[in-house]
């Protein structure tokens, strides 16, 4: 994208306006959109999501919980910071969680062009936190220097929350990290495919992540529920 010259000011940055018979110099909408591209980027957004707005998110229809998620979504982004929880998202895969996680950070960084924000998935962080497993000579400092950010950033996206099974010495630097952020009255938005009552066999949250964190869990962050279309509804 950025090797690509902006056609309205072919890349200088500038744009040259008449207005009867004066000129004016102003900067180009394109610069605004390349500071919050490198901001996303900072801030580990997905590049599929960079620059994503709530806008973009287009409830299904006839789908009320897409619906509501996105009116109190927008409530909070002009709340905050007078916010004092996150959000929990919970739904399928596919109804657009990840969207909406990045959807909050790009309306957040538009909104306070100093906020520490930050995009990290489950399933990069356990792996990573694995190959420190069971090898007490290895060099931790890379791990603790990312733990010792996602405690401090001062709103964290934590996507795809309990994806894969974790052993007890992940569960616990896991919610060691929640627990700070807790503490610490930070924002934490979760989103996660798994739900509190286990439906058709499938395993439950808590079954994942633990009673501890999962109840650590509705104290810091609004349950907002996202459903899929369902299948024979749309079919009748
Ligand atoms: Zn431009």
């Amino acid at each position: 994208l950025s090797e690509k010259l902006c056609p309205k000011c072919n890349g200088t940055g500038w744009v040259q306006e008449k207005k009867g018979e004066k000129e004016y110099v102003h900067k180009c909408d394109c610069q605004s959109l390349n500071i919050l591209l490198s901001r996303s980027e900072r801030a580990n957004i997905p590049s599929l999501f960079a620059g994503a707005e709530l806008k973009g998110y287009v409830p299904e229809k006839e789908n009320p919980s897409q619906k509501k998620a996105k009116k109190i979504i927008r409530n909070f982004i002009e709340q905050y910071p007078a916010v004092d929880k996150g959000f929990l998202l919970q739904g399928p895969t596919g109804v657009g969680k990840t969207r909406l996680l990045c959807a909050i950070a790009t309306e957040l960084m538009k909104k306070d062009d100093k906020i520490d924000i930050y995009y990290v998935d489950w399933n990069d962080l356990v792996r990573e936190m694995r190959t420190g497993e069971g090898h007490s000579t290895r060099d931790f400092s890379g791990i603790n220097n990312w733990i010792n950010k996602l405690t401090d950033v001062e709103v964290l996206l934590f996507d795809e929350l309990a994806a894969s099974k974790i052993s007890q010495w992940v569960a616990d630097y896991i919610y060691y990290l929640i627990n700070k952020r807790y503490n610490d009255k930070k924002l934490t938005i979760f989103a996660t495919n798994f739900y509190d009552k286990g439906t058709d066999g499938r395993e439950t949250l808590s079954g994942r992540i633990g009673e501890r964190l999962r109840s650590r869990l509705y104290e810091m962050a609004q349950v907002l529920e996202i459903r899929g279309v369902d299948f024979r509804q749309k079919n009748m």
